[in-house]
């Protein structure tokens, strides 16, 4: 009898200590440069957001013996030493939903576009861990950017992670906004987080999503270049996890982080201020796992897993074209190949200005429809062999006929390669003339009128042969298909 009582005692001990919450409250020691140092606050957690006196939130980075090290989500200047800080239990987190779609928001998920509050159901943490290797699949559909030289040389698949890299002005952005303004019925969510950018350049970028119909399917993530660097440093992790929503449902959505080298950099301000050492180039020793955590996130899943993805385009500023650099590295080896953009050929007119020697995509072969992988396949070689040819063209006249013609050629593809910006082009279309000057239908046309010519092409393709570019679009190729395309570029040369 006395037992049973006990144990009730001892139940309704235990019963009563869950229900007490205790708030753990710190004292502030030292604040400034956006960081803060705390002590007091014994069981915080690494990434759990504090709240200061007047609602000014922070995240803890650093857990010492006796201190705590945080940085504070935008303006510091309200917190004073001495001030309260206490913990919430909460672990950095945005809102996600569909009613992100269309908004431009900081990186807090918060609206910054004055369209009125957002109002979603569901917060996802900042940080998660990635998907483990059982819960993917290989990549295998296409991402359509519509920029030709990428579709038929660089092919990127719905999953990959391709590193869209160049010196500063070379069009990184450029191929970056035509690949989200492709998606239009491609069944694509689109997020893209601007890192420490220029606020008018991000609103020039938001007004030309808007003008071409893409902020439909696409959310902005801003962290100006006049925000705190802690806004930087969470603002590419914001992006992914609103992503994450959309992929977690079974929908594919392509994120492109604008550019990872102001993330990093803000990171190192943050660690150096938070008297992290310093390593090489003065990073931190963990900068790598800033990259990797966020870049892992991006991947094909499963069917078991409901079959989303992400895409991932991070975007990194080289200095005068060195891809050796310590953050440009960490970046190449993390990805699943690169674009990397030439500061010569921009110069020259080739746009977008790719280097097709050092520019590879490692997946995303498989995921090309079957026309352009036929017709596209040997074309980044040519074209390579060509660049390489190219010395010697002033030497024409010494040169066998094979190698001029080869030099012709090149011309005439580099040519087709050329794309302006906001023009993306539909798969089929760039099947037919990819085909077409690979078979010698540019051969006669003088360069200079080589792209009037492909709009001639592309027009009669349209117009007369729809049904062919129909069957083209649905990836279907055979010895058939191939006969009507080879007899629909002849009837065009007529
Ligand atoms: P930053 O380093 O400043 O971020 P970036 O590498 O992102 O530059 P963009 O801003 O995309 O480069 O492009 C630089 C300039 O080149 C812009 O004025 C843009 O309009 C122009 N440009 C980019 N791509 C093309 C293209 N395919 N055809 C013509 N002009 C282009
Ligand atoms: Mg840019």
């Amino acid at each position: 009898m006395s037992n049973t009582i006990v144990e009730q005692l001892k139940k309704h001990i235990a019963d009563f200590e869950k229900s007490v919450e205790v708030e753990e409250v710190g004292t502030v020691i030292e604040v400034g440069d956006g960081i803060a140092r705390m002590s007091g606050l014994n069981n915080c957690q690494a990434q759990e957001m504090l709240e200061f006196t007047g609602g000014i939130m922070g995240v803890a980075l650093n857990l010492e013996e006796e201190t705590v090290g945080a940085m504070i989500l935008g303006e510091y200047k309200g917190i004073k030493e001495g001030d309260t800080v206490k913990r919430t239990g909460r672990i950095l987190s945005v809102p996600v939903g569909e009613q992100m779609i269309g908004r431009v928001v900081n990186a807090l998920g918060q609206e910054i576009d004055g369209k009125g509050e957002i109002k979603t159901k569901q917060f996802y943490p900042v940080e998660k861990i990635a998907p483990g290797v059982m819960k993917r699949h290989p990549v295998h559909e296409p991402v359509q950017t519509g920029i030709k030289s990428v579709d038929a040389m660089i092919p990127i698949g719905r999953g990959q992670r391709e590193l869209i890299i160049g010196d500063r002005q070379t069009g990184k952005t450029a191929i970056a906004i035509d690949a989200i303004i492709n998606q239009k019925g491609q069944n694509m969510k689109c997020v893209y987080v601007a890192v420490g950018q220029k606020e008018s350049k991000v609103a020039r970028i938001v007004a030309k999503l808007e003008e071409t119909g893409a902020m439909e399917y696409t959310t902005v993530v801003v962290a100006g270049a006049s925000d705190a660097a802690s806004m930087s440093f969470i603002a590419p992790y914001a992006g992914v996890s609103i992503a994450e929503y959309f992929a977690d449902k079974g929908e594919d959505v392509l994120v492109v982080y604008d550019d990872l080298t102001k993330q990093a950099w803000a990171y190192r301000e943050i660690s150096l201020l938070l008297r992290r050492p310093p390593g090489r180039e003065a990073y931190p020793g963990d900068v790598f796992y800033l990259h990797s955590r966020l870049l892992e996130r991006a991947c094909k899943l499963s069917e078991e897993a409901g079959g989303g993805s992400i895409t991932a385009l991070p975007i990194i500023e080289t200095q005068a074209g060195d891809l050796t650099a310590y953050i440009p590295t960490n970046v190449i080896s993390i990805t699943d190949g690169q674009i990397f953009l030439e500061t010569d050929l921009f110069y020259k007119g080739i746009r977008p200005a790719i280097g097709i020697g050092l520019s590879v995509s490692r997946v995303g072969g498989a995921a090309q429809i079957k026309p352009m992988k036929k017709v596209a396949g040997k074309t980044k070689l040519d074209m390579a062999q060509f660049r390489e040819l190219e010395a010697f063209a002033q030497f024409a006249s010494d040169l066998d006929e094979d190698t001029r013609k080869q030099i012709e050629r090149g011309y005439r593809i580099t040519e087709i390669m050329k794309q302006p910006q906001y023009t993306p082009m539909a798969v089929e279309n760039q099947v037919a003339v990819i085909y077409a000057v690979n078979n010698g239908v540019f051969d006669d046309v003088e360069v200079k009128d080589v792209s009037a010519t492909e709009i001639k092409l592309i027009e009669f393709m349209n117009k007369s042969k729809r049904t062919l570019l129909d069957k083209l679009t649905a990836g279907e190729w055979d010895e058939k298909i191939e006969k009507e395309l080879a007899d629909a570029c002849s009837e065009f040369k007529k």
